[in-house]
């Protein structure tokens, strides 16, 4: 069966599932959006994800044509369609069709709910380790389009993923305007130092992922002492255990970082620890 994409309130089979060339979605990348997971035939923290959605798009002073409870049914509509009981959502919002312009007054917000899989990183990696850099392209400033907002516009983010691929790595860590370590292209991250968990504030300028969310929920109930703190890229090299955070991803260990290795250069136990305990929750 084709995968199901709801627009708008219909569903259109993939290949006849289109929206405008006028749309400033595609002319300005204007518009939000989420992606989501299926574990086990569930929507995971799929209120956290509405309410994010509607935090970028106030943010950007789009208006979102539905309540956040019909926006839950239209996500929940398109996993029924596809039949997914594992797999991954793309709920998008884009200004809409209107001039060619930047005037976003004439634009009709659209919403898209693509239901599809997920490549993950290959699962050896899991255990491994990636290898990622540091890139040279910053996030970017909060006073531009803060990076809490996850808008349609990943420029930046693309331009430092284009940097690690360069490097022959899949991940690139990425400083804020202040030199600081704000997080990777598309996922948050954290390092152990001396048993002691750290990830960057939310005012570091970084997505306040859901993932990130969740594993520092699960520092309460694992006992493991955790702390929000700005970190430089000598924190990042002098670390025990390194990993990352992202709804694709997961929980991902980092093993090395600009060629240096960090800690033993293997999954550390507090990884492993975290990723267990992750992997059985999303199932339960
Ligand atoms: N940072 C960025 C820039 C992202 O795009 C993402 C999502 N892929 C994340 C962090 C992780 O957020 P979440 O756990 O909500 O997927």
């Amino acid at each position: 069966m084709s995968t199901r994409v709801w627009i708008n309130g219909t569903f259109f089979d993939k290949h006849d599932a289109k929206i405008s060339v006028y749309d400033h979605g595609l002319l300005y990348g204007d518009g939000v959006f989420e992606g989501i997971r299926i574990y086990a035939g569930k929507v995971f923290k799929h209120a956290e994800h509405i309410d994010r959605l509607f935090d970028s798009a106030k943010s950007i002073a789009l208006r979102i044509p539905l309540t956040p409870a019909e926006v839950i049914a239209a996500v929940e509509a398109t996993v029924a369609e596809n039949k997914k009981v594992d797999g991954y959502i793309r709920l998008i919002v884009t200004r809409g069709p209107g001039t060619l312009g930047l005037d976003p007054r004439k634009c009709e917000p659209q919403i898209i709910v693509i239901v599809d899989d997920i490549s993950l990183y290959p699962k050896e990696l899991y255990e491994n380790g990636l290898e990622i850099i540091t890139a040279s392209t910053i996030r970017n400033h909060p006073n531009a389009v803060n990076p809490r907002v996850k808008s349609l516009n990943y420029l930046n983010n693309i331009m430092a993923k284009i940097e690690a691929i360069r490097a022959g790595c899949l991940e690139a860590i990425m400083l804020n305007h202040n030199g600081e370590v704000a997080e990777c292209t598309g996922d948050n991250l954290f390092i152990v130092k001396k048993g002691v968990l750290k990830t960057p504030p939310i005012d570091a300028g970084i997505l306040e992922g859901i993932t990130r969310n969740f594993v520092i929920g699960l520092t309460k109930q694992l006992d493991i002492p955790f702390q929000e703190a700005s970190l430089t890229r000598h924190d990042v090299y002098i670390a025990d255990e390194m990993f990352l955070t992202g709804t694709a991803a997961e929980v991902i260990s980092v093993t090395k970082v600009d060629d240096r290795i960090i800690g033993t250069g293997k999954q550390g136990p507090i990884t492993r620890q975290l990723r267990e305990r992750f992997q059985k929750l999303v199932r339960e």
